[in-house]
């Protein structure tokens, strides 16, 4: 009765531990796995599309990764195109641009997006030649600031442009939209734009003349459609094609990048418009933030291909072999040339020394 009376209550007593031990660490792992559900939530949600960034400071591109992890991955853009990793694509063909004249659509909205100004584009507008259709959505613009006015993103062969311009289309074919394109593979095709300092451009003042209305973040105007093709280079059979990259967080890795090669031109009063006119923040933020230096530096290559429609390396190739043979051919006239006159020299001190015995030989005969 005494062993009977106790086992019970021994046997409770481990169950009870048991069963608390048991609870604990069933709470332990929930808590671990709700943590962990968070970290995956915060570090790896592709879609983190509300949270703040900006292009220095603690939330600077240096530290987009954290909340936009993509920005930390491979093939970003923009990249450095250096001459030697370029390599000529004879399938690339002429850009084309389908229905860019929009001056008969109606208005276009120009935004200030807190990162940049932004014209929404219809649908309608097009480029083909590509595996698939690209629709336009917007055009956006990357710019330095008035003491160092240099803010195009990609560079070619270090170089960097005073802007760029981007034209953003996305594939119509497979995709609704660009936020449903955005974060696919095949989804983004994006037009590059280098633009330099030079003659005034009134393509670009029917957007520049509007930046004094949309100074703050999110101010929007509607603004008189026209013809997109005017803001683009003459050449549009001259560029380079890779994969990239979005240059903004997220930074989905879906773009097929054009960038033409030849740039256009605004005026030094144009380009100072768009570096002194907007700010990133709201009217109502009493410390107001300059929109300057929007542009994310350069990236890897990372091995990806880096193709040009046109043969600038061959060109140089042969412009290069061309001079070397000159200097090949001059090198050895002058060695041939240098090498006749030391013979002659040598010809003409052996007569110098023969003569005179000739001489005396002579003159014996005559003694
Ligand atoms: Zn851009």
């Amino acid at each position: 009765m005494y062993k009977s009376a106790r086992s019970p209550s021994v046997w409770g007593y481990f169950a009870r531990v048991w069963r608390l031990n048991w609870i604990l660490e069933m709470t332990w792992r929930c808590l671990l796995a709700l943590l962990t559900y968070l970290i995956i939530a915060v570090h790896s949600d592709p879609n983190a599309e509300g949270r703040k960034w900006t292009y220095t400071g603690p939330d600077g591109e240096l530290y987009w990764d954290k909340n936009f992890p993509y920005c930390g991955g491979v093939h970003q853009s923009p990249i450095d195109i250096r001459s030697d990793v370029v390599q000529y694509d004879a399938s690339l063909q002429p850009v084309e641009l389908l229905y860019y004249d929009v001056s008969g659509a109606s208005m276009l909205s120009l935004k200030n997006n807190g990162h940049s100004v932004e014209l929404s584009l219809p649908s309608s507008m097009c480029i083909g030649g590509l595996p698939y259709r690209y629709s336009a959505a917007q055009l956006h613009l990357h710019w330095g600031s008035t003491m160092q006015p240099w803010g195009s993103e990609h560079t070619i062969n270090g170089k960097r442009f005073a802007a760029e311009l981007h034209i953003v289309h996305f594939n119509s074919d497979k995709y609704a939209d660009l936020t449903t394109a955005a974060d696919k593979a095949d989804g983004l095709a994006v037009l590059g734009v280098f633009i330099k300092v030079g003659q005034f451009s009134p393509a670009f003042n029917r957007i520049l003349k509007h930046l004094s209305s949309v100074k703050f973040r999110d101010q929007v105007i509607q603004v008189l459609p026209f013809d997109i093709r005017d803001l683009l280079p003459e050449k549009l059979n001259e560029y380079y094609r890779y994969d990239g990259s979005l240059t903004t967080p997220p930074c989905y890795p879906s773009v097929l990048w054009t960038i033409f090669r030849q740039p256009v031109e605004i005026s030094s009063e144009q380009l100072n418009m768009l570096v002194s006119k907007l700010y990133c923040n709201n009217f109502q933020e009493t410390v107001p933030v300059m929109m300057v230096d929007n542009f994310r530096h350069t990236k890897d290559v990372n091995r990806r291909r880096v193709s040009a429609s046109f043969r600038e390396g061959m060109l140089l190739s042969i412009i290069v072999a061309a001079l070397l043979g000159v200097a090949l051919i001059i090198a050895l006239t002058c060695f041939v040339i240098r090498q006749k006159r030391r013979k002659a020299a040598e010809h003409k001190m052996k007569e110098v020394v023969y003569k005179p015995a000739a001489r005396r030989e002579g003159d014996t005969s005559k003694v």
